[in-house]
């Protein structure tokens, strides 16, 4: 019968709780949705400001659309870089305060089109293992040395760059880890970085509009510089809108454009998404309270929550995973929250490493204090009832 083998590895990750289901979702994204028919509060998205449902973003997406239309309808380099895109980029490069930026459609492409266009069998890439997933498939499509160390482990790193023979070296790591909530430690990756004449590739998909006075992310929340950075970050997360965008030297931008595939063979994102992208930009900066407030919740979480038997990991980021161990009772306390009205997902391996089974609670400026008092209450009453 066609398909029986995939019919067998379906009923296996069932078998196995691995199995992951979609629910649906019939609100705007925000701290209090309604999914399912249900109005639930929700720890579970990556709109850390709270932009995703925001009116005036809306309304500028409705703008853009009577300007641009709705598609792009061709690939940059072809008929598709409209007047917002450039005018997003050239914004963008300052707002992270470096020489020039570029557009890519996600994240996930974005990491592709950086790593194979400036790596490829005669170099070297050089990756924390808890680095997102899209920037090991970015590796493994370069066909670099792909050489993983252990997470912020900068001794074997350092060991690996001394050893290295490549041609031309490169540190990949995330800069906000996804499923952790640490902020890497650039400074010391950018003095390795330095000493073995490597280039650092920093992705800060979960830093971008979270860290830094005005949301500048985590190379103004550390106040770094450098010619070596290549500054990813994207746009779907903290800026509530779609996309993702590069940021470096002159030249890196340029043979991006020459080189990066994900960049050259796809179509441009709706313009009117760059024009609602570009109001979001001025929001993020101007309106600190948003910052203010997420850094609120995650200290009254991180006091909170401190009597429970588990454990939150060590992070002061929005991402605040409180660590389970086992498949089966992250699944379950997390159903358990839901049933009293409580989103949290939990994430499993692959995405996270065997035995580190979690619940990412994400806390996002959308919230206010008394949804965080209501999901401590519910966790203690599930830690008591299991
Ligand atoms: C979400 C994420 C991406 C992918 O970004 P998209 O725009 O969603 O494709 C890349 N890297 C990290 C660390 C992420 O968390």
């Amino acid at each position: 019968m066609p398909f029986a083998d995939l019919a067998a590895e379906l009923a296996m990750l069932d078998a196995r709780g691995l199995k992951r289901h979609r629910r649906i979702l019939e609100s705007p994204q925000g701290a209090h949705v309604v999914v399912d028919g249900r109005e639930v509060v929700a720890f579970g998205s990556n709109d850390y400001l709270g932009l995703a449902g925001d009116p005036r973003l809306a309304a500028a997406a409705r703008e853009g659309a009577a300007r641009y239309g709705v598609g792009a309808g061709a690939s940059h380099l072809i008929l598709g870089h409209a007047a917002a895109h450039h005018a997003l980029e050239e914004s963008l490069a300052q707002f992270v305060r470096l020489p020039r930026a570029l557009l890519f459609s996600t994240g996930y492409m974005a990491n592709i089109g950086i790593v194979t266009a400036i790596a490829g069998r005669d170099d070297a890439v050089f990756a924390d293992k808890l680095n997102h997933a899209s920037l090991n498939d970015a590796v493994l499509l370069s066909r670099a040395d792909f050489r993983r160390y252990p997470h912020r482990d900068l001794a074997t790193l350092e060991d690996m760059l001394a050893a290295s023979q490549a041609r031309r070296k490169l540190v990949v790591s995330d800069a906000v880890f996804s499923m952790g909530g640490d902020i890497a430690p650039v400074h010391a990756l950018l003095r390795l970085c330095e000493r073995y004449d490597a280039w650092l590739v920093l992705d800060d998909a979960h830093g971008f509009g979270v860290l830094g006075s005005t949301g500048g992310g985590v190379l103004q929340h550390y106040g770094v510089a450098s010619e070596r950075i290549v500054y990813m970050a994207t746009l779907g997360k903290a800026a509530g809108v779609f996309g993702a965008f590069v940021a470096g030297q002159p030249a890196l931008i340029e043979i991006l454009v020459q080189r990066a595939r994900p960049y050259i063979y796809t179509t441009a994102m709706p313009p009117l998404l760059a024009h609602t992208l570009l109001a979001g930009l001025e929001i993020i900066a101007a309106e600190t309270w948003r910052r203010e407030l997420l850094a609120q919740l995650i200290a009254r979480l991180k006091r909170d929550v401190a009597g429970l038997r588990w454990r939150l990991l060590p992070s002061d980021t929005a991402i605040q995973p409180l660590m389970i161990g086992a498949n089966d009772e992250a699944v379950r306390v997390s159903e358990q929250l839901a049933q009293r009205g409580l989103l949290v997902p939990a994430i499993r391996p692959p995405t996270v490493p065997e035995g580190t089974a979690r619940l990412r609670i994400s806390l996002s400026a959308a919230h206010s204090e008394q949804d965080v008092a209501q999901l401590v209450e519910a966790l203690l009453e599930v830690e008591k009832n299991s």
